[in-house]
């Protein structure tokens, strides 16, 4: 059925972090703007089925994991009692009041929201479809926030329930004895963290020499410490080679990464319950017809953007993962504001000199910049940080600040930080390089 045709100045596609955040701004500089969403609410993979739900599922992990650990302390508590319909509706209901949340924002500001797939039908218009519905939607510029999806394996037996992409596995549906994770970067390991806590056994495997391939070896080395202890195993150098789906379960036979490397053992076959697949995401670009509208995507679906997010076709912008790595809903958001504010006539751009990245998982892992606490030499400004431990992802963005504002290492040891708490340690850090530090004793070179 043919609808009505609706015009706007300005169209953003996709209701994510990027896309929400790109919309409530260019309205609030005065822009009369729509916003296209294929599903009925707003957030996106990140308060949907990523960064949320995986925060509520984290916190549930950190506090059997904290009672596990007051044994210590002297205080026992009995084996958890897990009802996991319940867990599901509560970790739905966090998502659900924020979605909520995103709609009444967008109501306040005027923002028209039209549930559908929408796709470029030229450069001025798209065409949005929603079951036997579709519509025209005429804009003046447009704005692309359509993120990414999880990366499948062709040869992996996908439709298998027991075979989980980080949706499913958000999802919670069983508790699985033995699961394997393919995939050590930030997904896997976050996912491993939340099934180990809920009693599953958990074997990794990643082609790279270390898990979070990202991240420097020496912020990552307390965390493989402790997960060595906790997980089955953790295959490095190693790929899955097949998975054959049985009814007692799914057989996983193993490979090397690098095929000629004759030293490395190569893990027996094994049944696992269920398997993760956290192998990283491919952007959206070639889902939308940008080609129709001129915009040039690549092979792999990600639109180029300039420091403005412009695509090379002038008034069509893009943000968030579809642009590029780093995948991480903060930038969206950023580049989001900044596309609204080029589009309202604002002289913003990208200036932004580090984005942080956080792993939450325990022990919890956060950098930027050139890691570890690093300060140049001759100017003394902070280069970057590295922090591991409790609420890491929290510290980091006093180092983030300190970069932004071109502060030194002396600027943050001269900062009263309160005692006792862990923001303090960052002074620490900043005494160490200053040569200050009283609290431990380091030795005169
Ligand atoms: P990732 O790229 O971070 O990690 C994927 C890992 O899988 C890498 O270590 C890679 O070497 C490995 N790998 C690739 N193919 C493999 C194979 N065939 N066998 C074994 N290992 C293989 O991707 P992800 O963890 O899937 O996350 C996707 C995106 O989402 C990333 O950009 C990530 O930063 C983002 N994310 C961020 C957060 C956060 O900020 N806390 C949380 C979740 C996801």
């Amino acid at each position: 059925m043919e609808g009505a045709q609706l015009k706007t100045e300005v169209l953003v596609l996709g209701g994510g972090p990027g896309g929400y955040t790109a919309a409530f701004r260019a309205a609030d500089l005065g822009k009369q703007v729509t916003l296209v969403e294929r599903y009925p609410v707003l957030g996106g993979v990140c308060l949907n089925v990523g960064c949320i739900p995986s925060k509520a599922l984290l916190h549930v992990a950190a506090v059997l994991n904290e009672a596990k650990e007051l044994s210590a302390a002297g205080i026992g508590f009995a084996e958890p009692d897990i009802d996991l319909e319940k867990l599901r509706s509560w970790k739905n209901n966090i998502a659900s009041q924020l979605t909520t949340g995103l709609a009444a924002l967008a109501k306040q500001r005027n923002v028209t929201v039209v549930k559908g797939v929408g796709r470029f039908i030229s450069d001025t218009q798209v065409v949005v479809e929603d079951g036997d519905d579709s519509q025209t939607i005429e804009f003046k510029q447009a704005i692309i926030a359509v993120g990414s999806q999880p990366v499948k394996i062709s040869s992996f037996p996908n439709d298998d329930p027991r075979l989980m992409n980080s949706t499913d596995a958000l999802n919670v549906e069983s508790i699985p004895q033995k699961l394997l994770i393919i995939g050590g970067g930030i997904i896997g390991l976050e996912m491993a963290t939340v099934y180990n806590a809920l009693g599953s056994k958990i074997t990794v495997v990643e082609m790279q020499d270390q898990i979070i391939p990202g991240c420097d070896k020496d912020l990552v080395r307390p965390l493989m410490q402790r997960i060595k202890k906790q997980y089955d195993n953790i295959f490095l150098e190693t790929q899955v080679k097949s998975i054959e789906a049985l009814p007692e379960g799914l057989k996983v036979s193993f490979d090397r990464a690098i095929p000629d490397d004759q030293d490395k053992n190569v893990p027996e076959i094994d049944l696992f319950d269920k398997v993760l697949v956290a192998v990283g995401r491919r952007p959206n670009g070639h889902l939308i017809d940008v080609d129709k509208a001129g915009v040039n995507v690549d092979q792999r679906g990600f639109i180029r953007v300039d420091k403005q997010q412009r695509t090379n076709v002038k008034h069509i912008f893009a943000i968030g993962d579809v642009t590029g790595n780093p995948m991480l809903a903060h930038k969206a958001t950023h580049e989001g504001k900044i596309a609204a504010e080029v589009i309202a006539g604002m002289a913003t751009e990208w200036r932004a000199l580090t984005i942080p990245s956080v792993a939450y998982t325990d022990p919890e892992i956060a950098w930027m910049g050139v890691t570890k606490l690093l300060s140049d030499k001759q100017t003394g400004r902070i280069l970057g940080a590295g922090v591991v431990g409790t609420h890491a992802g929290e510290l980091i963005a006093e180092a983030v600040l300190a970069l932004e504002m071109g502060a030194g290492a002396e600027d943050l040891a001269l900062t009263v930080h309160a005692h006792p708490t862990l923001s303090e340690t960052l002074g620490f850090s900043a005494e160490m390089l200053e040569g200050t530090i009283t609290d431990l004793f380091v030795r005169k070179r």
